[in-house]
């Protein structure tokens, strides 16, 4: 019998997965994945995420809107997060943080050159702080809703951990976060601890250029961490590059516990008891 891991941030709803829902979550469970939890990127994926776990008893939802999608986002998302958060199969809320990776100047930048534009830069700038104020927004709503319901927040952050971090502070007496696909150093790491937030590792620490998050992760105590996939994206090795899926934690565990320098068993028996702390609803 292989040792027990959950999956704690797969997007079992993205079109990757639409013909074969049923024998990835099936290879999951034999390669001993007993829980899948499948994140929400905006309202009709949060939607499509409760009717998966609808399908499988052992596939669980989050609901959010992702901070990459925010100008599409409506002004309150917090009545529908509220409707949805309602759900006995939804654990948290999210994803939902902010992402800086692509501001809208970087893909003006590339326009302009290639126009020969007389756009200034003031302009780039203006929209680049609009939509970073309304990822903000976006990212506050999840956190109060979290804080009326009772519910964590899986957190995704990309180039913009400080900003993250003080959105975060205000809430974290009376709420959690994950910092999912966790790519940042063992500072940063206590930092997130020390606000009563946890962090999450995916397949990057298989890779072999992941020598600094394997760092991180060695530095990171046992009791607060959680596995994830984030799949279809970063398969671990030995399917990097390939499609990823929830069996995949099997290697990615496999990694952690000899980083660790622990069992599997001892490994799953401390991410699987976080995540259950984490997600209150998972059982
Ligand atoms: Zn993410
Ligand atoms: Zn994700």
């Amino acid at each position: 019998m292989p040792e027990i891991f959950f999956d704690t941030h797969a997007h079992l709803d993205y079109p990757d997965f639409a013909t074969e829902l049923i024998p990835v979550v099936e290879r999951a469970s034999g390669a001993g994945i007993s829980r899948i939890i499948t994140i929400g990127t905006d309202l009709e994926s949060s939607r499509r995420s409760i009717q998966i776990a609808e399908q499988f008893p052992n596939v669980f939802a989050v609901v959010g809107w992702h901070p990459s999608y925010a100008m599409n986002a409506p002004a309150d998302l917090r009545p529908a997060l509220r409707e949805l958060a309602s759900h006995p199969k939804v654990v948290a809320l999210g994803e939902t943080g902010l992402d800086y990776h692509r501001l809208p100047s970087a893909s003006l930048k590339s326009k302009v050159q290639s126009l020969k534009s007389s756009s200034s830069a003031g302009d780039h700038t203006m929209e680049d702080e609009q939509y970073k104020a309304k990822q903000a927004e976006l990212f506050r709503q999840h956190l109060e809703v979290a804080k009326e319901t009772g519910l964590n927040c899986v957190i995704h952050q990309r180039d913009s951990m400080a900003d993250t971090i003080s959105v975060l502070q205000p809430f974290a007496s009376t709420v959690r976060g994950v910092f999912h696909c966790f790519a940042n150093d063992a500072v940063t790491m206590r930092r997130i601890l020390g606000l009563n937030s946890l962090v999450s590792f995916t397949g990057i620490v298989t890779f072999k250029n992941g020598q600094n998050i394997r760092e991180t992760l060695r530095e990171t105590p046992l009791d607060q961490f959680m596995l994830e996939t984030d799949c279809p994206f970063l398969a671990p090795v030995p399917y990097r590059g390939k499609r990823c899926e929830p069996a995949y934690v099997k290697e990615i565990s496999e990694v952690a516990a000899q980083v660790k320098g622990c069992s599997l068993s001892e490994l799953s028996e401390a991410t699987c008891q976080t995540a259950k702390r984490f997600f209150a609803k998972l059982n």
